[in-house]
């Protein structure tokens, strides 16, 4: 059988060319990377777990009226996705102080901040995935001021609706990163979450403990990130295919 067509190969995905016009398919990695990828490693079954994860999530947030490019979840490693213009952004929303905003203000990890606050990097490796502002994006043409305000409401929801679905299972969402990609439908375009929504690209700590559930297990060295993983995704009730039992939700007293 012919092998589909590689679009494009990331640090933990790789996208091939979908089965109809408009579509991808999204196959997720075991490769973990951190710090600007100085520092990797391969954690066997990440892939699987990041892949149903990021089907839950998006599944959820269309469910609730938030778009994204997710249509349906193929086989343990891959999704289809709908095709989106990625705008070159990553969308950062803080609830509590972590990694690089504790440092660049002094902040303790962990300190509530007085509302949630959206952040955005330009995308560029080369340059370590910069800090910008709204100033920056509009000037370079990178979104217009209508899509700024998209991707902040956008932002915002799927901060909500991710915060609320962690705190019934004694999660706390310090932060998160998402990708916004444009849709065109006829003459007018659209903004959808797009890339993966999983604990490769969220913080979250468990609510009693503060025990990390997310990548900062790999980025510090902190234990085993499949364990990690596979708590999050057993207290959502959501568990790989493999899986001998499957759980509903967990409420935790
Ligand atoms: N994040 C991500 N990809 C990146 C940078 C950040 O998914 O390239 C996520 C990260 O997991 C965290 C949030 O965005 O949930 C904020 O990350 P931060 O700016 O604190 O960066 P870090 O401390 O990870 O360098």
């Amino acid at each position: 059988m012919a092998r589909r067509k590689k679009i494009y190969e990331g640090k933990a995905k790789i996208l091939y060319e979908g089965p109809e016009p408009g579509t991808f398919v999204q196959y997720f990695k075991d490769d973990a990377t951190a710090y600007n990828a100085e520092k990797r490693d391969v954690i066997e079954g990440k892939g699987v777990l990041n892949n149903r994860l990021s089907e839950f999530f998006m599944l959820g947030l269309n469910h609730i009226g938030v778009p994204t490019h997710f249509i349906k979840r193929i086989n343990m490693r891959e999704q289809l996705i709908r095709s989106a213009e990625i705008i070159p952004l990553e969308v950062i929303v803080r609830n509590y102080a972590a990694g690089s905003m504790a440092k660049r203000l002094g902040l303790e990890e962990g300190t509530a901040l007085p509302r949630p606050i959206v952040e955005f990097c330009y995308k560029d490796d080369a340059l370590g995935d910069p800090l910008v502002s709204e100033e920056h994006i509009i000037a370079f043409g990178w979104a217009s001021q209508q899509d700024m305000d998209d991707m902040i409401a956008l932002a915002l929801r799927v901060n909500d609706f991710m915060s609320g679905l962690m705190y019934g299972v004694g999660i706390k969402l310090v932060d998160f990163k998402i990708e916004i990609g444009r849709v065109w439908e006829g003459d007018y375009q659209r903004l959808i979450v797009a890339d993966e929504i999983s604990p490769d690209s969220c913080r979250l700590w468990d609510i009693k403990t503060g025990q990390k559930l997310d990548k900062d297990v790999f980025r510090r060295d902190l234990g085993n990130l499949t364990d990690a993983y596979t708590e999050v995704a057993r207290r959502l009730g959501v568990m790989p295919a493999n899986a001998t039992q499957m759980t509903k939700p967990t409420l935790i007293n």
